[in-house]
């Protein structure tokens, strides 16, 4: 397939405040970016507000909690644009309650969505990158995978399992060409973090030593260098970008 010589990278979750940053960045890059989309209202607005910023991209479809329909996604990404070089594993949820309230429903939801998604969508591309010597997987995680927070032991849970993934898979596959390495973002300044009460975002910025949110490009600059070809001998690594809100 040619993309030109462009290299294709997958952002799943690109409608959301981080993808959205994320896509923008590596198509500045020079990557040909295929967005993984779940809402296909949202996709219009989203499309036409990015062709306002000067940006197009090749939008596909799957629910990332679900295994087939990411394969069946990423197939047709292959067979559509080219064979994937680089994975975000970007899409998740949360479902906030104090753990005696939590259901199962919540766990289950917020299980799957962040971290059976990260198996779903790498199960799918690992063969190819293996066979091809080259592959860039890059996995969102959570400043409260790190180190917990209350109301999310879901989201604690299945952010935390990302860095074990992480870090056996770029064992694996490190003879391979391929790196796999997590971003564990703190507070960014995306519409659900503002969307928060004023004086109770004052409070999470208190606890923040930069005294600010993390913009979302910053969290898409590192996205930009691990993808890169100069990145090559980071794997199984954890980036914090948190504003020093978490040191250890
Ligand atoms: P958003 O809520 O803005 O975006 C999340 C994206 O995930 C949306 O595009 C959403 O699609 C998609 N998604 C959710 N469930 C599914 C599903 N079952 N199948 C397919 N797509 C799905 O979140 P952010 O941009 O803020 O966050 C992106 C990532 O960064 C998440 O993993 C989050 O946990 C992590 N993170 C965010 C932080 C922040 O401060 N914002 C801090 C730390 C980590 P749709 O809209 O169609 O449902």
């Amino acid at each position: 397939m040619d993309n030109n010589g462009k290299r294709v990278a997958l952002v799943t979750g690109a409608t959301g405040g981080l993808g959205t940053a994320m896509c923008q960045q590596l198509q500045k890059d020079g990557y040909r970016v295929c967005a993984h989309y779940r809402n296909p209202d949202k996709l219009k607005e989203w499309q036409e507000k990015m062709k306002a910023e000067g940006f197009e991209f090749d939008c596909f479809y799957a629910d990332v909690s679900d295994y087939n329909s990411c394969g069946e996604m990423i197939k047709k990404i292959e067979s559509e644009v080219g064979p994937i070089d680089v994975l975000v594993n970007n899409a998740g949820i949360t479902r906030d309650k104090p753990f005696h309230k939590m259901t199962y429903e919540d766990w289950d939801a917020v299980l799957k969505t962040n971290l059976y998604s990260v198996f779903n969508c790498t199960r799918h591309v690992i063969e190819g990158m293996r066979e091809r010597s080259y592959g860039r997987i890059i996995n969102i995680s959570s400043v409260n995978g790190q180190r917990g927070q209350f109301g999310q032991a879901n989201y604690s849970a299945a952010k935390a399992g990302m860095h074990g993934f992480t870090k056996t898979l770029a064992m694996e596959v490190a003879s391979k060409g391929i790196t796999v390495n997590t971003i564990s973002p703190g507070y960014i300044a995306t519409d659900m973090v503002m969307a928060v009460r004023e004086d109770v975002r004052n409070q999470i910025i208190a606890q923040i030593p930069v005294g600010r949110l993390g913009g979302t490009e910053e969290i898409a600059y590192l996205v930009s260098f691990l993808a890169s070809e100069k990145a090559s001998f980071i794997t199984g690594a954890n980036y914090s970008i948190n504003g020093g809100q978490h040191v250890y």
